[in-house]
């Protein structure tokens, strides 16, 4: 190739006729056979049909589905079953051609601290509707999208989870939590500054916009577009339209509720109301209006376009029980899976999960301090139980408290039934070898423990053990019986420390005479 390749790099436009020339000199007559977006969207005029998207839901039953895995947020169920009803409904007659063209899209805000259901919520009803959904964290973006993640990469991501089909990405749900993490407060410190242009870049997509199915960034995309174009002549991979597209953002928002009460305060001095009009944190987001988000450090046009508020509350030791015990999504049903598929069956009683319940408040996490919690407590059940006869176990309050007391109780109680039925086996012996060889033999309580000891420690059946250990003592014994007539025989720990030596004394001593 020329030298002037190397000094310094090539125009876009070069750079592609060369891309262009490399394929056409290598990839000639290569036809690219793995289905992707490109091939995707060959089709694009297409008219839409309603055989891959109806939706016929009511408001309730939205609800009543959520009810199953959401506990509490009741407000939150109900303002988010209408909003999804509405939005769902409209891109129905949009779809059969009767939309209102000056529709506004109910896309949603969702307020409330970690870990009370807000993602749970959204992808529940992502799954009742059959539309694709997408989460991502407000944080990742950049204004530009080259130093972090692009916003439009949402929008393609939408069409991954779609199984690649760009129509039905077209109704997706996309969820952007940490929202309040792009406020742009000019006094605020710390804050991102690019947030501003991140709200911009993602009023964009939240109005209408076409999002080319294939990002600048994504080179290899970029040469399969290339390629497509050299080789079969075929257009540019189509976009994705964000018309229909339903934006959910949420946040704690730290801090806002000092807005709103503010703002309440403010009003009351001016109208001379009596200071007793106070309103507690929790609840003064109820009052959250648009001017405290604006002040909060969103645009106004960005908030505006989130017209449906919802505000989930904070979770207390009552709601994180109920959530173990009734959910459908309980925790506790994927710790009974695990287990059983070691065949261990765990019966979670109630004062336990109270006690987990009551460990996780103290995290602060919600809803997520229950995976925390389980996960400290069942940690050596999971590694130790598979590997021992124990089938099941109970879990209690004590358990929770103290896993590893409970845990070695467990596996002390069980050794001591597996001992007594040990000893059993090592009686069961002495019978048989009585009835076999018309030899009474006893076994010293010290000795049968010996045996039984053993057996546990080499994992070796108890009347293996004993037929190896005694496999001679029939004849040694006989030959006794015969010299002195003695017909019963002590078996002591020496005889099963070292059987062959115990019974060739006694055979000596039988010959001597007494
Ligand atoms: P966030 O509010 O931070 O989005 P998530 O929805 O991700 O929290 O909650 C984490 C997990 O906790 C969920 O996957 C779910 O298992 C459980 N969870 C949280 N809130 C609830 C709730 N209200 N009812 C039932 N489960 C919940």
């Amino acid at each position: 190739m020329e030298t002037r390749l190397f000094n310094g790099p090539p125009s876009p436009e070069e750079f592609q006729r060369q891309l262009q020339e490399f394929m056409r000199q290598h990839l000639a007559g290569a036809v690219p056979n793995k289905p992707d977006l490109a091939s995707a969207t060959e089709a694009p005029d297409e008219p839409a049909t309603d055989k891959d998207f109806s939706f016929d839901k009511k408001p309730r039953e939205v609800k009543a589905y959520l009810d199953r895995f959401v506990i509490k947020q009741e407000e939150a169920k109900k303002v988010l079953s209408v909003a999804l009803c509405d939005h769902y409904h409209y891109v129905r007659l949009a779809r059969e051609g009767h939309g209102q063209p000056n529709y506004a899209k109910q896309n949603v805000i969702l307020l409330g601290p970690t870990g009370v259901g807000k993602t749970y919520l959204i992808r529940n009803a992502a799954d009742l509707i059959g539309v694709p959904f997408v989460k991502a964290d407000a944080t990742k973006f950049s204004e530009t999208g080259y130093v972090g993640a692009d916003v439009e990469d949402l929008v393609r991501e939408l069409v991954r989870r779609a199984d690649n089909d760009i129509e039905r990405a077209q109704y997706g749900i996309i969820y952007i939590d940490e929202i309040d993490k792009i406020a742009a407060a000019p006094n605020a410190a710390g804050r991102d500054v690019s947030g501003r242009g991140v709200q911009t870049n993602l009023l964009k997509l939240m109005e209408e916009t076409e999002v080319p199915a294939r990002s600048p960034n994504d080179i290899s995309g970029q040469i399969q577009a290339m390629m497509d174009l050299t080789q079969r002549g075929k257009k540019a991979p189509a976009s994705i339209n964000t018309r229909h597209i339903l934006f959910i953002v949420s946040g704690a928002f730290d801090g806002l509720e000092k807005i709103v009460k503010k703002r309440l305060r403010e009003a009351s001095i001016g109208f001379a109301v009596p200071a007793t009009r106070s309103v507690e944190d929790a609840s003064a987001l109820d009052h959250s209006q648009t001017r405290d988000f604006i002040e909060y450090g969103f645009e106004p046009e960005f908030i505006g376009r989130l017209p449906v508020r919802v505000i989930c509350q904070p979770l207390n030791v009552e709601d994180l029980f109920i959530i173990l015990k009734t959910s459908e999504g309980s925790i506790i049903r994927q710790y009974e899976q695990t287990f059983a598929a070691y065949g261990i069956e765990v019966l979670f009683k109630d004062d336990g999960l109270r006690r987990i319940a009551e460990l996780a408040g103290e995290e602060s996490t919600g809803a997520r301090g229950l995976m925390t919690v389980c996960e400290r407590v069942f940690r050596d059940f999971k590694f130790e139980l598979p590997s021992t006869p124990v089938r099941r176990f109970v879990v209690t309050r004590e358990l929770v408290d103290n896993p590893a007391g409970e845990l070695q109780k467990l596996l002390a109680e069980h050794q001591k039934e597996e001992r007594a039925v040990a000893r059993q086996l090592v009686q069961d012996f002495a019978a048989r070898f009585g009835d076999n060889f018309k030899l009474n033999i006893r076994f010293t309580e010290a000795a049968a423990d010996r045996l039984v000891a053993q057996a546990l420690e080499q994992s070796v059946p108890v009347r293996d053990l004993c037929h190896a250990r005694f496999k001679d003592y029939q004849f040694g014994l006989k030959l006794i019986a015969q010299n002195t007539g003695q017909q019963e025989f002590v078996i002591d720990e020496d005889a099963v420390e070292a059987p062959d030596k115990a019974l060739s004394d006694w055979v000596v001593k039988s010959y001597r005479p007494a």
